[in-house]
């Protein structure tokens, strides 16, 4: 199977290649700006020192300031950092936010941790990285693994360093030190609404499809109550240990899952993660890690719509099967883009020291991602591509020619 890395290049040189750009165009776009590798000491409740891994990537900072999310997971290497960062500066040309891209993150099993040794861990891996972030350098979210908790102690490390409050150095952060509204249910709103729209293009009602959902963390669960919102029947999910059925309402599986720690409410059925990617449903969404989608899984697919909750849930072999059998991908950088769009207003509003309401917060979401929805649409159609292709090479041409317009120093 191809690395996260080999994937995300490959996407990039075909966007390359469509829009005809240059072997120079090639060379500034395919390399990250600025690469960071850290020890990360840890020292344990009982006394113990553990030295971990830590990662911050800046892959462009043409458009803006970098900005992507902290992941605290064991596979997590220098190689996956860099394509997540790579996607991260497609994503927020695309949406035209005014961002580069970046990832960081922790080889870490965060389960193994007590809470001071997430915070410990967190705090050090901060001050490791904080010569290279900052509001106006590279400004760090949530992602797999680490929550609004780890970003306040982020905020926290970074003010005490600068010696005054400096909220907008992360985004995700609790409401009350400047987080936004909107934030926490931000990416899977934006999963919901382009859902949404996939369905009306491929001529579904919403109101009468259903879904499945592989991954019920922060991403999968708030798509799940998007959806529901809008009608639409959510008909399994599940986590890193399986999927259930049968369950009466999203919300009621959520809070037997927070009480209990696991999906089984009752009613529930169990199936496997492959039996959820290969329910008969209109929409499959993958909402957990990458490569879930591959040569082996895509071919038993049977929905007639995939949105990428997930960044990189799908291998160019998986991609290339669904694309065969008509399937139409909503690719990651389109689809999960929320989450990035809100945590810019939340940083403009903290640079404003001004806070939107919620309503505010929800409509600019759903007008900025519809904007890109619709750009992707119609250049899919005009150039006979996919989704995918075409959110790319919209990505690919803004970065481009950012590129070009600053030229280069000295
Ligand atoms: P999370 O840690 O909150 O949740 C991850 C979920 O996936 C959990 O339910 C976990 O049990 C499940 N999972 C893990 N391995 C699995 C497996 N093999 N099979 C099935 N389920 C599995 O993480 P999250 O923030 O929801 O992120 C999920 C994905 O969305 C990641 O790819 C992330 O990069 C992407 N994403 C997140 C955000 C965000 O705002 N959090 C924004 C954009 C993209």
């Amino acid at each position: 199977m191809e690395s996260a890395l080999e994937t995300a290049r490959q996407q990039l040189r075909r966007a390359v290649d469509q829009l005809q750009l240059s072997e120079n165009d090639w060379q500034t776009l395919s390399t990250p700006r600025r690469i960071l590798e850290v020890a990360v000491p840890l020292r344990r409740d009982n006394g113990n020192v553990e030295m971990y891994k830590g990662f911050r990537v800046q892959y462009s900072t043409t458009r803006g300031p970098s900005k992507g999310g902290v992941r605290f997971h064991p596979d997590i290497d220098m190689d996956e950092t860099v394509a997540l960062a790579m996607l991260m500066t497609w994503k927020c040309a695309l949406t035209n936010l005014p961002y580069g891209g970046a990832k960081g993150g922790i080889a870490v099993d965060p389960a193994t941790l007590s809470v001071m040794e997430n915070e410990r861990l967190t705090r050090r891996y901060t001050s490791e990285i904080l010569p290279i972030i900052g509001p106006e350098r590279d400004i760090p979210a949530p992602d797999v693994g680490t929550d609004e908790r780890n970003m306040a102690w982020m905020m926290d490390t970074y003010s005490v360093n600068a010696g005054y409050s400096v909220p907008g150095v992360v985004t995700g952060k609790p409401i009350s030190l400047g987080g936004s509204l909107g934030r926490t249910s931000a990416t899977g709103d934006g999963v919901a609404i382009s859902t949404r729209e996939a369905l009306l293009v491929r001529g579904i009602d919403p109101t009468s499809a259903t879904v499945a959902i592989q991954g019920f963390g922060k991403v999968g669960y708030w798509t799940a109550v998007g959806l529901e919102k809008m009608g639409l029947t959510v008909v399994a999910v599940s986590d890193v240990h399986g999927g259930v059925t049968g369950f009466n309402s999203v919300t009621e599986l959520w809070n037997h899952f927070k009480e209990h720690g696991n999906l089984d409410a009752p009613g529930t059925d169990r199936l496997t993660n492959e039996e959820l990617l290969a329910l008969e449903v209109d929409v499959l969404i993958p909402a957990a890690l990458a490569d879930a989608i591959t040569a082996h899984s895509a071919p038993s697919i049977k929905a007639k719509i995939v949105v990428e909750g997930a960044n990189a849930p799908t291998t160019p072999e998986g991609d290339a099967i669904l694309k065969d059998k008509g399937v139409l991908v909503v690719p990651d950088i389109l689809a999960n883009a929320g989450g990035v769009i809100v945590s810019y207003f939340e940083w403009v509003q903290d640079k404003q020291a001004f806070f939107w309401d919620a309503d505010e917060i929800y409509q600019n979401l759903d007008s900025q991602l519809m904007k890109a929805i619709r750009e992707v649409e119609a250049m899919s159609s005009e150039q006979d591509v996919t989704w995918r292709e075409s959110a790319m090479m919209i990505g690919v041409k803004r970065v481009a020619d950012a590129h070009k317009l600053r030229g280069l120093y000295p």
